[in-house]
Order: structure tokens, then C-alpha cells, then sequence
């Protein structure tokens, strides 16, 4: 089966994560920066009403409606338990938040993605997307660079079966609190999907969203 890269393009609703009180199980993060924080029960976030099936929110979780829910659920996909996200006082909201416990190893080759400030322990924080500066005297206008990113073949059934998986590599910066050991910010992984549900994201919400397929050598 093939697998592709998600990357949503349209304009971030809501916040999520830190900043809106949710738990972070810290056991496989880096103890210098943080990157590998996972949820620990439940997602919390902060957000107006919306009639969108997926969205990113600004601090890089995907969330998806009950409705996309259900249609992943109804395709037997193996996403595991997705669970729905809370607001800041603890009520249940009407989404669930997109994510997974497998997390593949570091990627064979990877380009498109520039490195800045990386933390020296763990190397996975620190990736950003490369853009190509544009003139707009010129009328050139500024370009992303794609995102190629490679794997050992049959890497996706050695830490599946999935149809979801997070990537080793980190977009942005993660940031550990020293005194007590909590999360300042955290750099948040690739979310990369099966062919399976990747129609099934495309057949609800084509709009905003964009897949690079994943190259296996
Ligand atoms: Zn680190």
C-alpha cells in the first residue's frame, strides 16, 4: 500500500495542546527539549464554532468533525482509538483529534525541509519547510519547496499495521520547562497516511488539504 504526507494548507482555526491545559505523557520525550510529548487522556483546545470535517489548529494538531469520524470508523481504517478533544473547563467538543501511537524512525533521505536550531540530543525538532523567496518586482512569487521524504521498503509493516503514523522528524521547536519538567512548547511530527485514508480525508474535505506521496527504497 502506498502512503502519503498530509499537509493542510488552509487557514489554522483554534488553539490546542500546551497552552489550554492538556497532559502530556513525557516518557518517550527528550529530556532536553521536550519533542515526543504525547497526549496523555485528552486533547484540549480552545476554538469558535466551525462547520469545516478537518482543520489544523494554529499550534499544528489536526483535528476532524464526528461526521469524518465516522466515515473512518465505517472504512475499518486502523487508526486505533482516536479520542474527542476537550475545551479549556473539561466539556466534551464535537471532534476528535487525529493522531497515533506509532511513530516510525528517522526517515532514509528527506529534502524540503530546512533545519534550524535543532536540539543536539535528540535531532528530530528543528525541521521546517523550505521556501524559495520570490521578487515581487519581479512577479516571482515565493515558492514551497516539495517535500520528498524516503523509508526503507516494508518499514510501514514493521511498526504497523497502520493506516496513520507520525513522523520521526519534528516541524518547528520544542521547549522543556527546567523547573518542573513540564512542556513549554512542542515541536509536532509529519502525519503520515495510508492510500486508504487518504481517500476517505479527500472524498469529506478536499479543500485545504495536500498529499506527497512517501518514496520507499
Ligand atoms: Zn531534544
Amino acid at each position: 500500500m502506498d502512503y502519503f504526507v498530509f499537509s493542510y494548507l488552509g487557514k489554522p482555526i483554534g488553539g490546542s495542546g500546551e497552552n489550554y491545559g492538556t497532559v502530556y505523557d513525557m516518557k518517550e520525550s527528550c529530556d532536553r527539549c521536550g519533542t515526543g510529548a504525547k497526549v496523555k487522556d485528552v486533547l484540549k483546545i480552545k476554538l469558535k464554532q466551525t462547520s469545516k470535517d478537518l482543520f489544523e489548529t494554529v499550534d499544528g494538531d489536526i483535528l476532524i468533525s464526528q461526521d469524518l469520524y465516522r466515515r473512518i470508523n465505517d472504512a475499518n481504517l486502523d487508526v486505533e482509538s482516536l479520542t474527542k478533544v476537550r475545551n479549556q473547563k473539561g466539556e466534551v467538543l464535537p471532534f476528535y483529534h487525529l493522531k497515533t501511537n506509532r511513530t516510525l524512525p528517522p526517515a532514509n533521505i528527506i529534502s524540503g525541509l530546512k533545519i534550524e536550531d535543532q536540539c543536539p540530543v535528540c535531532m528530530r525538532d528543528g525541521y521546517f519547510h523550505d521556501v524559495i523567496i520570490g521578487n515581487l518586482e519581479k512577479d516571482i512569487s515565493t515558492k514551497v519547496i516539495p517535500l520528498i521524504i524516503r523509508y526503507q521498503k516494508g518499514i510501514m509493516d514493521n511498526y504497523g499495521p497502520s493506516d496513520i503514523f507520525f513522523s520521526w522528524e519534528c516541524l518547528g521547536l520544542s521547549s522543556r520547562s527546567k523547573d518542573n519538567g513540564g512542556i513549554i512548547r512542542y515541536a509536532r511530527p509529519l502525519l503520515i497516511v495510508s492510500e486508504r485514508l487518504k481517500s476517505v480525508l479527500e472524498n469529506t474535505s478536499k479543500k485545504d488539504i495536500e498529499f506527497q506521496k512517501v518514496g520507499l527504497i
